[in-house]
């Protein structure tokens, strides 16, 4: 599904990715864990080119999205993305955050981007908020309209970067429930994340990173158990 061959990011003199190469198959769940500064934001933005690669080459399918010449656009509507801060348009209505990319990208109906967004709320335990605004809501469950928004554009890649990191901890579970059980739906998803727990539970692979180097790749069982490098060690005991 995604395919990542020597991948190099500079932001000017700084080197923050240095080449990484690896792939994330049809449903498989990865986990992108490293310390802060490591570059595992950066790697999940090269991934739907919110940032351009300074080298290197990333496929989404069969489209090499380095390429200038691919419709980056038409690629991003299979890549769902979801970010720390839900970016929630807060002057629209929850179901009218559902349903706007459907409308206005996809040319969806609108009686058929709402049965969706009606859908998919129901998925995300929010059935009842359809015509909540934003700021109504709390913090994990804008997160999970912000799940449900991406998952509205029925992507078949979906992106998570520190999804629950800016939640109050009652919220975190909640958020992590409804990516479990997408996961286990069978989306591919590749997740950035400091939850060690939900890794190693809902993870196929654990891409660890550290100065912009993939480090280790490695089952979660095994790398959980058994990392094999200092860094990972380090890492580890500083998280366990
Ligand atoms: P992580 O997500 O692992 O914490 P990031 O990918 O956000 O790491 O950042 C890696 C490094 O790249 C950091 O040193 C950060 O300051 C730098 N960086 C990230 N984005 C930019 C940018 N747009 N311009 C300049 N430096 C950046
Ligand atoms: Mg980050």
């Amino acid at each position: 599904m995604i395919k990542v061959e020597n991948l190099h990011k500079s932001f000017g003199k700084l080197e923050v990715l240095k080449g990484i190469t690896t792939s994330i198959a049809e449903k498989e769940v990865v986990a992108i864990i490293g310390p802060s500064g490591s570059g595992k934001s950066t790697f999940l933005r090269c991934l739907n080119r919110l940032e351009d690669p300074t080298d290197g080459h990333v496929w989404i399918k069969d489209h090499d999205i380095t390429n200038p010449k691919t419709d980056i656009n038409k690629v991003r509507q299979n890549v769902g993305m979801v970010f720390q801060h839900f970016h929630l348009f807060p002057h629209k209505t929850v179901l009218e955050n559902l349903t706007y990319a459907p409308l206005t990208v996809k040319g969806t109906s609108r009686k058929e981007a709402e049965a969706q967004g009606h859908e998919l709320l129901k998925k995300v335990g929010l059935a009842e908020k359809a015509h909540e605004y934003p700021s109504r809501l709390s913090g994990g469950q804008k997160q999970r309209v912000a799940i449900a928004r991406a998952l509205a554009m029925n992507p078949e890649v979906m992106l998570f970067d520190e999804p629950t990191s800016a939640l109050d901890p009652e919220m975190v579970k909640e958020v992590l429930e409804v990516m479990k059980n997408l996961a286990f739906s069978g989306m591919t998803m590749a997740i950035v994340t400091h939850e060690m727990g939900f890794a190693r539970e809902v993870a196929d692979r654990v891409l660890f990173l550290d100065e912009g180097i993939l480090v280790e790749d490695a089952p979660p069982k095994e790398f959980f158990t058994n990392p094999k490098t200092k860094r990972a060690q380090i890492f580890l005991e500083k998280m366990l």
